[in-house]
């Protein structure tokens, strides 16, 4: 039994001695434990001049950056930027520029290049896959709400021609 699932069965009490951890983390780890972790998951939809909205943290506050463009005289400039308390900003071609210099820097071993590239193949058709699914289940979803829809406008129908047959 790991030192975590041991500590969680444990009464708790306040005040007797130090933390080791902080109350916040301890929740959190046990969140994962129930597997009621929220999945931290970036904003999907993007424009081109900010892949990476949802992405970078702010590095005076920690909030999340998100992305907006500002008129200049000539031409627009497009900044990650913080909430408007913070308001520390950076331009969007600059911190692009850095983070794709930054992941040039890491490149698979070329033995394992094969396996690696094996691996994402299956990870992308794995969410193929599930992406299918929720099509699928999408459809039958409104396959369901058209049936509901007739029989709700039957429903009224019938409830019509018993009011007009009891006058
Ligand atoms: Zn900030």
């Amino acid at each position: 039994m790991c030192l975590i699932q041991t500590l969680s069965r444990q009464p708790r009490v306040n005040g007797q001695h130090d933390a080791i951890i902080s109350e916040g983390l301890f929740y959190r780890v046990q969140d994962v434990l129930d597997s009621k972790a929220r999945t931290y998951r970036p904003k999907v939809k993007t424009i081109e001049n900010f892949p990476l909205r949802g992405f970078f943290l702010c590095p005076q506050c920690g909030q999340k950056l998100t992305g907006s463009k500002c008129k200049g005289r000539n031409k627009y400039y497009y900044y990650y930027h913080c909430h408007k308390d913070c308001k520390w900003r950076v331009n969007s071609e600059i911190a692009n520029k850095i983070f794709k210099d930054h992941l040039n820097k890491f490149k698979p071993l070329p033995e394992v290049k094969k396996l690696y590239a094996a691996v994402l193949l299956e990870g992308y058709r794995e969410h193929g896959v599930v992406a299918s699914e929720k099509k699928k289940s999408l459809e039958q979803i409104a396959v369901y709400e058209k049936k509901l829809s007739v029989a709700r406008n039957l429903l009224v129908t019938e409830k019509s021609i018993l009011k007009i047959t009891i006058l």
